[in-house]
């Protein structure tokens, strides 16, 4: 098959959508006024900032009020958990051990600060475990944090009744929609979502802006102090640019979603079922109950780098949760939360699709991931020495 060229880490980051950045570029070099200002420049880009706020809340259910405008996803957690946390002085933080570190060091942090936390497991499948959560639950407990999508897996959690679990205890429920937001329907309200992070550049929206979704009455501190922006929660002149890119990003993504939906996973299943045709490998978390272009496999017998490296040289961008990539030595935290072992955690390959993506890519994955497995195995003393 001829060399192509096939972008299959769209949980990293994605493509800027074309009709996206033409929708940004008047801001850069017509309307560029600081939205605080009085004149009428300034006054359009005043318009446009209410317009963005008020699309992404009817978008995700809530009202424009509620809705803060932030740097992207890292600082969306940091704002929402360190928020509370900082409000409330002491207590209790409950998380998930599969969250992403934008979370999970942001409680590790606030642990040496002096507050408590549980990092609650997940089942063999990569979902979190309802009963351990609502036993974690404690008098001081102050914030619950799950993220409603994994990024390296694809597994969807429990969130309507997480968030249910959380409003019954009178406990503020943070998650981050970093993964889900422009890939799944997102009702905050019905959803009983107190806080919500999202970010642009997940979903064709520019990168460095993201979302904080703050339910009325709850009030995390400021993270960023200065000006008075953002009704003073958020100081810094609006990143205008990007903000309206990513409503228009945001829209575009949620519009015919089920059909959208419905060929990606189409596709991913084709992926997962050729992957799993080659032998020793094995499907890492919840076969359903995953977005919809997210492929998770270990492939045991090589190492994860060996395997992005070449699927590099043959065109194909794709991710692992081993070592190097994320230049540290442990394997993912995720796969290892699942159950699996080092060696096993280490050979895992995650290819996140989109609706840009064909079938003929997904021919080309297929037609090439088998060649460069057998050729790394080939060269692999353990595939030598493999127990028969
Ligand atoms: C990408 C990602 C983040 C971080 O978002 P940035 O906008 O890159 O800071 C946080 N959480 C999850 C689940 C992510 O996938």
């Amino acid at each position: 098959m001829e060399k192509r060229f096939v972008y299959a880490d769209n949980a990293a980051t994605t493509r800027v959508r074309p009709e996206v950045l033409a929708r940004m570029l008047p801001y850069f070099t017509e309307v560029y006024g600081n939205p605080s200002g009085l004149y009428s420049v300034s006054r359009d880009a005043a318009v446009e900032l209410d317009r963005a706020r008020a699309k992404i809340a009817g978008l995700l259910n809530c009202e424009a009020r509620e809705i803060y405008f932030t740097s992207g996803g890292s600082e969306s957690d940091n704002a929402a958990i360190a928020g509370i946390a900082r409000k409330r002085g002491r207590g209790h933080i409950i998380t998930s051990k599969i969250e992403h570190h934008a979370v999970l060091n942001t409680v590790k942090a606030l642990e040496k600060e002096g507050f408590s936390a549980t990092y609650v497991d997940v089942d063999e499948n990569g979902i979190i475990k309802l009963d351990e959560l609502k036993k974690a639950i404690r008098d001081d407990t102050i914030l619950i944090t799950v993220m409603y999508a994994n990024n390296e897996i694809g597994t969807i959690q429990p969130i309507k009744e997480i968030g249910e679990l959380a409003r019954a205890h009178k406990i503020p429920f943070h998650t981050d929609a970093v993964q889900a937001a422009g890939h799944l329907n997102i009702d905050v309200r019905a959803e009983n979502i107190d806080m919500l992070s999202l970010s642009a550049h997940k979903f064709g929206g520019p990168k460095g802006c993201g979302v904080l979704y703050v339910r009325r009455g709850v009030n995390p501190r400021p993270l960023i102090y200065g000006g008075g922006q953002e009704s003073g929660r958020r100081a810094g002149t609006e990143n205008l640019a990007s903000i309206v890119g990513m409503a228009e990003a945001l829209e575009l993504s949620l519009s015919g979603l089920e059909q959208k939906n419905a060929r990606v996973t189409e596709m991913r299943d084709r992926l997962i079922d050729g992957i799993l045709k080659i032998p020793y490998t094995r499907l890492n978390g919840d076969r359903t109950r995953r977005l919809p272009g997210n492929v998770n496999v270990s492939v045991e017998y090589i190492e994860g780098e060996s395997l992005i490296l070449l699927l590099d040289l043959n065109g194909i961008c794709a991710s692992s949760g081993s070592a190097c990539t994320t230049g540290s030595l442990d394997p993912s935290h995720v796969l290892l939360a699942l159950g699996l072992s080092h060696e096993v955690a280490h050979g895992s390959l995650r290819l996140t699709i989109n609706d840009e993506t064909t079938d003929d890519d997904i021919d080309y994955i297929l037609d090439t991931l088998p060649r460069v497995v057998d050729r790394l195995r080939a060269m692999s003393p353990v595939w030598e020495r493999r127990p028969e």
